[in-house]
Formats: structure tokens, sequence, C-alpha cells
């Protein structure tokens, strides 16, 4: 075929392209790559009809969905090739509509480059406008109430459009041609300002408690102000309240911790612009790439050593989640007031979530001021109400490449697409696991995985799962008709999931943890059906055989519904349980116990009774728990090593041995044997006592520990590999957040010539579970033998 013969193609792209300028972009498209047709939509896609040289086409579909608009969100795109029907010219043709179809809602994103310039220019009617927006931008997912998504089923269904609002919107030429958050001074929402604690430092008028301030310039200098001062300031944002203070203020950042009762957890900071994430984190372009995106996730980066962030910011970690301001209000927050010299917040913020420790974000006025009113020294409110909380994403960039940390903002409610092999069966709710919580809901081919959720701990947590869950419910008008909860007995979301599936009389499937996490990764990965080899390491997870798992080698077949235990660690035990979690020292004696070394060690700073305690809990065994859990072995050897004897949050330990490693001069090589599919961690805890004895950095020891570990477990996978004759092996659960690790394992397996899968579109933690439950809830169910 010549370059010059005409051939047609249909093409239909899914995913968030109603409402967002999709149409629009593809008919500049078509004019400028000669291409002749029509596009239309309906509630799920678009669909084109497109006719031109081979040549024009490919670069039509190239730049499809390259140069999308922001706010699009494509799913996949299926093109067949077609006979040309001989059609000139190109033209939008009416919408058609989908029997049962819902709209994909959008995600919040950041506020644009145009919206941007209109704030900042004082001829522009909506000059500093607090919640300028456009077809482009704003808040979505977090203001929608229903679908369709019109503004009456908004919460901006409060304000009426005034009358030049009005004409921008119903003008299919203008920006804000059906943007439903569109408004302007004259109708949009209002801030103020409510004084919590007596803010006479900071102001000379109205400075005593319960002090309310309107008008927009005063109400920003008031909240400048306070955070110029080193108060601690509570804003409204998109999904919800954040707790800022000053960065560089070690006295600011220590009040926040101690009031949000946070002594070591890392905090985020919002950085004025990429010049001042600059003086506080390494930037590489792809880490540049992270913060700018229209997601505005948290990006965890290199720190600073000589950074102006005051050190209890990040604790004893190296690295720094930072984030750009994505609100119009977060601009104007930074930004001097005009005719105001001085005015301005600090440029470094510490933005954290508006909760006390573990609960969950607040998000409305009166349980900001219910819950925040103690932590805060004053509120920067407005009356836009957040119809769902969404706390802020955090991501990492590993080698050029961003990895989830936590999906949220920006990327709830975006469905994973199904492959065909489970694209249909019953409507599924996976209530995921304990910690990091999220939940997924699957209709048709379509996974939605809940925003951030929390520790289920707590009752408030309860009652945000269960309101989460009816909202994505009602939004995808999909009742579910099968349950899956992890098989562990004690979680709440188990309890929740029993009582659920037994008020709806819909049947409860139980899903092994690991199990979970691998199906997780291949759905993930697009690689469902292929069989493959999968380490799943983390903290905890109910095994099969009631033991806590948590160093896993699975292997799965071609079918996603059943997997074997090909391996795992030797297990360690736990004196306490969960008390050995929070005190790591404990699991430290019991690894020194279990190797049958250095008896008369003993923990910096714990009292003596208490290690002869724990001593004799494990020589009778009493409250020992077994488990096979690579985080507990990684807590132990950090203790070992010098680090945290107790911890402040689950990990804490383990990440700081990360970070101990990451930071070697030299390898202290250790021993680490692999026997009958067991990796054995009694000759390593030998050869960090000796190490230590003899005077090594202890560094160089941590070096040790992640290099032994990752030989062991490629050994164990490549003798497992060929046994069965398996090509590919999967990398998952919360251990593998730890970048040392995985550059290690990662280039031992690609050098025995396996295909490594690390997750790209999920997080690797408990907070990625969930698809991976609902997944394997669609094989099980496909198979038709029923579900109990
Ligand atoms: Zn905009
Ligand atoms: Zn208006
Ligand atoms: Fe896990």
């Amino acid at each position: 075929m010549t370059p010059t013969t005409t051939t047609g193609r249909s093409i239909e792209v899914r995913g968030v392209v109603q409402g967002v300028g999709f149409r629009p972009h593809v008919a500049r498209l078509a004019a400028a790559h000669g291409i002749a047709g029509e596009v239309g939509n309906d509630e799920l896609s678009v669909f084109i009809e497109a006719e031109g040289t081979t040549d024009a086409l490919d670069a039509f579909l190239g730049a499809l969905v390259e140069e999308a608009p922001p706010l699009a969100s494509v799913l996949d795109v299926r093109v067949t090739d077609r006979a040309p029907s001989g059609a000139a010219g190109f033209r939008i043709v009416p919408s058609r509509h989908r029997i049962g179809a819902r709209t994909l809602v959008p995600p919040d994103v950041a506020v644009c480059d145009d919206c941007l310039a209109e704030l900042r220019d004082p001829g522009d009617r909506r000059h500093r406008h607090p919640f300028i927006t456009c077809t482009n931008c704003g808040p979505r997912f977090t203001i929608i109430t229903d679908l369709p998504y019109d503004r009456p089923a908004t919460t901006m269904r409060d304000f009426p459009l005034c009358a030049a609002c009005a004409r921008e919107y119903a003008d299919p030429g203008d920006r804000r041609h059906h943007a439903q958050p569109v408004s302007c001074h004259a109708c949009g929402p209002r801030l103020w300002w409510e004084q919590v604690t007596d803010a006479d430092a900071c102001t000379d008028t109205d400075t005593g408690t319960g002090t309310v301030v309107l008008g927009d310039d005063d109400v920003l200098t008031r909240a400048q102000a306070m955070l110029a001062a080193g108060r601690i300031v509570a804003v409204k944002g998109i999904g919800g309240f954040h707790l800022a203070c000053d960065a560089t203020s070690a006295a600011a950042v220590e009040l926040l911790r101690a009031r949000k009762h946070r002594p070591d957890k890392p905090l985020a900071v919002m950085a004025r612009d990429l010049d001042e994430a600059r003086r506080v984190v390494e930037l590489s372009p792809a880490a540049e790439a992270a913060l700018c995106q229209p997601s505005r996730p948290i990006v965890l980066l290199p720190g600073r050593t000589d950074g102006p962030l005051a050190g209890a910011v990040a604790g004893d970690l190296d690295e720094v989640g930072v984030m750009l301001p994505y609100a119009p209000l977060h601009h104007l927050l930074f930004a001097p007031v005009p005719g105001r010299p001085g005015t301005g917040a600090p440029p470094l913020l510490v933005m954290t979530s508006g909760n006390l420790a573990d609960e969950p974000l607040a998000f409305t006025n009166d349980d900001a001021r219910a819950r925040l009113s103690r932590l805060a020294d004053g509120f920067l409110m407005h009356d836009r109400e957040i119809a769902v909380p969404c706390e802020d994403s955090v991501v990492s960039v590993v080698d050029g490449e961003e990895v989830p940390v936590r999906r949220s903002r920006g990327y709830t409610p975006l469905p994973v697409a199904l492959p065909a092999e489970l694209g249909a069966g019953p409507t599924v709710l996976a209530v995921g696991a304990e910690v990091k919580n999220t939940f997924c809901l699957v209709r048709e081919d379509l996974a939605f995985c809940s925003a951030h959720i929390g520790d289920m701990g707590s009752l408030e947590s309860r009652a945000a799962f269960g309101r989460s869950v009816d909202q994505l419910v009602r939004l995808r008008d999909a009742e579910p008709e099968l349950v899956v909860a992890d098989l562990h007995p004690g979680y709440a979301t188990r309890r929740w999931a029993e009582d659920h599936a037994a008020g709806i009389g819909r049947p409860l499937l139980t899903v092994q943890h690991h199990h979970a996490h691998l199906a997780s990764l291949l759905v993930d990965r697009e690689r469902v059906g292929t069989p493959v080899l999968g380490l799943a390491y983390d903290g905890t997870g109910y095994g099969c055989d009631g033991q806590v798992w948590g160093g896993e080698l699975l292997a799965m077949g071609t079918d996603l519904a059943t997997f074997e235990r090909a391996g795992h660690l030797a297990p360690l035990v736990l004196p306490g349980g969960d008390a050995a979690v929070r005190n790591p020292f404990r699991t430290a004696l019991a690894l020194l116990a279990g190797a049958d070394v250095a008896p008369d060690w003993s923990p910096a700073g714990v009292p003596a009774a208490e290690v002869a305690l724990v001593r004799s809990q494990v020589t009778t065994g009493t409250a020992c728990i077994a488990t096979t859990s690579v985080g507990r072995l990684f807590d132990g050897v950090a203790a070992l090593l010098g680090g945290r004897q107790r911890v402040g949050y689950e990990a804490q330990a383990a990440v700081e041995l990360e970070v101990l490693a990451r930071g070697a001069r030299g390898v202290v090589p250790l021993a680490m044997p692999v026997v009958d599919g067991l990796i054995d961690w009694r000759p390593t805890v030998r050869g960090i006592v000796a190490a230590l004895g003899g005077g090594e950095d202890p560094a160089a020891v941590a070096r040790g520990f992640h290099e032994a570990l990752a030989r062991a477990s490629a050994e164990l996978v490549v003798v497992e590999a060929a046994r069965r004759d398996i090509g590919v092996v999967g990398l998952t659960g919360g251990v593998f957040a730890n970048r040392e690790l995985v550059a290690a394992l990662r280039h031992r397996l690609a050098d025995a010539g396996l295909e490594v899968l690390t997750h790209r579109r999920v997080p690797c933690n408990d907070a990625g579970l969930a698809l991976g439950q609902a997944a394997i809830g669609r094989a099980i169910a496909s198979r038709g033998e029923g579900v109990v």
C-alpha cells in the first residue's frame, strides 16, 4: 500500500472523555493531520470514524492519547480497520446513549495555567478568585454527589451562576463551557477566618478567640501572619483539611507534632514553587515531571542536607515528601496580598492531613471545628462543601519511573480495566486489609479503587469506610453481588464484610493476603493468565495454615483463583505478638535466641527487667507468635544494629534500616542459605553479631543484610523457576517499598534471565490489596462453582 492510499479505521476511546474537551481535541487533530470522518461520544467512550493515509492515521492515533486534554483519562483504545467510505471533512456528531452505562467521574486536578494566569491578572474578573476553575481543571470527584454529572448533582448546587458565569457556561467556544464547578467573586463560595487561640502576636485587630474575619484579603493576611508567627493553621482544601505550619521553624513543627500526637511519621511539605522545592530536595527531570503533573501528588525525594527544613519534618529519613500548590487557594496563601508589603505565607509549609494521629481526615466544617480546634490556632474556612474526603496521593520515583505509594486525590476514582478473562461476572465489593486501607468495587470490566481511608482501628475510620462504600456504590449504580474480605478473622474489615454480606443477602468470600497481593500485581501489570512466581514480602498476613505469613514465595499458574506456597522465610518468633511490632528489641532478642548467639546482648535504653522478661518469654515460648514475616526480620535486625528499640509506627525500624544501608560506604558479606525452599536467617544473625563485635560499621552491615536477603530470595526464585519452567517473577507486598532491596533483587533476577514485575498503578503495600481481592473474587465466581 502506498502512503497516498486512503484507508479507514473505527476507533473507540474508553475512559473519562466526556465534559473534558475531548471531542474538540479530536476535531483539531483531524484537521491537523488531514483526517476525514466524524467523532461522537456516549457515557463511557468517544467513537471516531477516521479516513486518511495510513501515515496520517498513525500520527493521528498517536497524538490522540499523547496530547489529550488534562482532565481526560484514557482507559483503552480499540482500533478496527475498515474500508474507506469516501467521507469528506470532519464533524462532531450528537451524543448517543448506552443503556445502563454510567459516565466515569474525573478525579480532582490542579488549577491549570490558563486559570492561574487569570488569578494573577488584575484586569480579569476572576483576579484572586479562590475558586477559579474551568473545563480543564479543578475539583470533580470530591464535589460530585450523584450522576449524571451536572451542577445540581455537585456541592456547587448552592451557588447559582451569575449572568456572566452563565454566559460562559453556555458558550461552546468558551473554556468554561459546561464546567460544572465554575463561579466568580459575584456568585461563588466565600472564604473566612475563624480564630481559635489568641492571635495577639500576629495582628493588631480582632485578635481574640472566636473572632471571625471576612473579606478575602483580610482572611489571607491573617492566615499568612499566623503561619509566619509559627502558628498552626487548618486550611480547608480540595479533599479535606490540612494542618499547615512553617516547615523551616523547628518550634512550629514540634508544636504540630505534639498536638497531632504524631511523634515520628514524616510530614509532607508544600513548596511555593519548583525553586523552593529545589532548596529542600534533589530534583531530577523525572522528579519535576512527577511534581508538576495535574494530579499534584506528594513526591518522595532525596532530601538535601544543606536545606532549610526543620529537622523534625522528615525525622531520621533521608527523603522528604514534597508537593506543589494545587488549589487556587494555595497559590493565594503563598502570594503577598496586593498593597500589603511583607505578606505572603512562608514559602515552605508543612501540609499534613487534618486529623489526630490515625483518625480519618476531617472534611466538613463542623467536623473540623470539633476535632481540630485543639490542634490548630485558626481555620482558613470556606463554604464549598466537600462531598467525599480524599487525601493527598503519594508517589516515589525509582530509576526515573513513578511508583505509587498512596493512590488517592488526582487518581481516585479512575478505574483499572480488568482483562477480558475477568471482564464479566458479578459486581464485587472487596474490602481490603486493615491498615492503609482502601476498598475496590468491580462492575463489568472496571475496578474502582477507593481513596485512602486509613487504619481501620478506630470507630471513626470504620464509619468513614461505610460512607465511602455507600458513595461509590451509588455513583456506580453497582449493588455488590459478592463481598470479598481478607482471611484474617481479626480484621475489622472482615467483620464489616461478614455483616454487610449477611445484610444484603450476598455471599462472602475470603482470600489469603499474599495471594491477593500477587493478584493485584498481575492486574496492575496486565499480566493475568501468565504463570508467575511471586515474592510477597510484608509485615503481616494471615496464612492458610493460621500462622502469620509475610515472607512468601507463591507460584501461580494461568488461573488467578489458586496458588501454591513454594517457599518462605524460616519462621522467627515474636515475643508478645503485637508488642514485638512496637518494640523491635523483642524480635531482636528472639532472633539471637533462635540463632543461638549473644545471649547477653542488651538493647540500649531498655530496662534490664523488661529484657529479662522477654528472654524468659522466648525460652518458655509464652505468648510467642511464629511468623515468616520479612518485615519483622527487618525490625529485629534494625534493633540489633543499634536502631530504634521501640517504634512510633509500623515499619519505622525497617525503613530506617534501608536508610542506613543506602548511606553505607562498604558492605559486610553475610551468609543467608536457602535450604529446601526455606530462607535461613540464623547464619545471618550470627554474622551480624560477629561483624558488630569486630567493630564493623553498622551501615556496612545493614547493606550486607540487604544483599544477603536479595541473594537468598533470588536463589529461592531461580530454583523454583527452573523446576516449574516459569519465566516471570513478581515483587509485591509492603517490604518492596524498600528501593535498596528491589534494586539488589532486580538485577540478580534479570541476570538469571527472569522477567521482573513491580507495581506501577496501585501500591505494593496493603493499599493495593483490594484490587487483587476483587480480581480473585471474579476469577472464582467465573468458575461457576458457586461461592461460599
Ligand atoms: Zn482551569
Ligand atoms: Zn459568577
Ligand atoms: Fe500486606
